[in-house]
């Protein structure tokens, strides 16, 4: 039997950003084909028989596939200069688990699978939860094999390097239909349970939420020789959808608007660029409030966009609307664990994709800093360790009798 903690110590090495801190593991890079390696031969030492499905989704089974099954599991890929626990935590907690329970002499009566999703966070080809979207038919495959990375690199080019054919990429109904149940385990993104003095939880909701690409078009010129007015400068709007983006979500009750990434090009000190990207993050509790922002923002762009004689194009990159989890479920596993607390949360999650479609509930783990998408995210081993028992008694209930 092992702890989640020594299982997620093996991959303290793997993917780690020298330069950025923390970790950055994107889907089908060279990382990730060793962290899914990884996975292959801990499931095959615990007996599990591994699949990779078509979109690079990794199944590992506990028994023959079948109907109804209990399936848990998250994702291995990180943000750029990620954490240790954001996806790992519940890959490791799910191997644990079936590791606790195989302890305990427990024999699942529907089939159980431990499930690691491909490119969660969106990290390489900017559209989250890539692996379990392209599963239940909510990206378009044809759209998604010509996403780039940003060197230029398409999905299909990806998939096809990390051994997988990009025709397979799409919808897997047959497969998704053999999940009766899902549960992710995540570590918190946030300070809920700290505040409650709860090492676990479960969660009630996640905020609507989505990505936005808005291209700035100006004209590219040289920074000493070209006077002030003579200047078509993208930067200049870019810096404005910047403070909108803050003002937009700062008029609407628990939204959030974030710009994590701006790319100028060329990208030289001294060069007016010709255009600048830059990617929109918002949320907000509800539907209509987050598309508020977002046309609040895209307004306040092409306004500055148009003072400065730029032009600019937005795309939207990927939206999920408001998540409210199966609360029978959710209920039920607060209940099996106690009377654990309930929690909303903003981060997306593949969890949250599947819940579209199977009842999905989610265990939240104790993060003492709060911090997450970052270095500082932490979880400590006792909790960890609460995370994994939560877990197994979570799958043994599910996945003890027959349905
Ligand atoms: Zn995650």
């Amino acid at each position: 039997m092992t702890s989640a903690t020594s299982l997620l110590g093996a991959l303290a090495d793997v993917g780690a950003d020298r330069v950025r801190g923390g970790y950055s593991r994107h889907g089908f890079d060279r990382v990730d084909v060793e962290l899914r390696e990884w996975f292959t031969a801990e499931a095959g030492a615990r007996g599990l028989g591994v699949e990779t499905d078509r979109n690079g989704n990794l199944w590992a089974w506990w028994g023959a596939p079948g109907p109804n099954a209990v399936v848990t599991g998250s994702h291995l890929d990180s943000v750029p200069g990620g954490g240790a626990f954001d996806g790992p935590l519940g890959v490791v907690s799910a191997l644990a688990a079936v590791d606790a329970l195989r302890a305990q002499g427990f024999r699942p009566a529907r089939p159980l699978a431990v499930v690691v999703f491909a490119e969660e966070e969106g990290g390489r080809f900017g559209v989250p939860c890539l692996g379990s979207r392209l599963l239940a038919g909510t990206l378009d495959a044809d759209r998604a094999r010509e996403l780039k990375d940003p060197d230029g690199t398409t999905l299909a080019e990806a998939v096809r390097a990390a051994g997988l054919d990009p025709r397979w990429l799409g919808p897997e109904p047959d497969l998704l239909s053999l999940v009766g149940c899902f549960v992710e385990l995540h570590v918190e993104q946030g300070r809920g349970l700290v505040d409650l003095d709860a090492p676990v939880g479960v969660a009630s909701s996640i905020l609507a939420h989505g990505r936005w690409r808005l291209t700035f078009h100006g004209e590219g010129n040289h920074a000493g020789a070209t006077p002030l007015a003579d200047r078509c400068d993208p930067m200049m709007p870019a810096a404005s959808l910047v403070l909108a983006a803050r003002r937009a979500a700062g008029s609407v009750p628990g939204a959030r608007a974030t710009v994590g990434r701006l790319v100028p090009t060329p990208g030289g000190t001294n060069v007016i660029p010709s255009t600048v990207d830059v990617w929109l993050d918002a949320r907000a509790p509800g539907d209509a409030d987050t598309r508020r922002v977002v046309d609040d923002v895209v307004a306040a762009a092409h306004e500055a966009a148009e003072a400065e004689g730029c032009t600019v194009t937005v795309r939207e990159e990927s939206y999920g609307d408001t998540v409210v989890f199966d609360s029978g479920l959710r209920d039920e596993l607060a209940g099996v664990l106690g009377g654990v607390p309930a929690l909303p949360t903003g981060a997306g999650h593949d969890a949250g994709v599947l819940a579209q479609r199977i009842p999905t509930a989610m265990l939240f783990v104790r993060n003492p800093t709060g911090v997450s998408h970052a270095p500082a995210e932490h979880a400590e081993a006792a909790d960890c360790e609460s995370g994994v028992s939560a877990l197994a008694r979570v799958l043994a209930h599910l996945a003890g009798s027959p349905c």
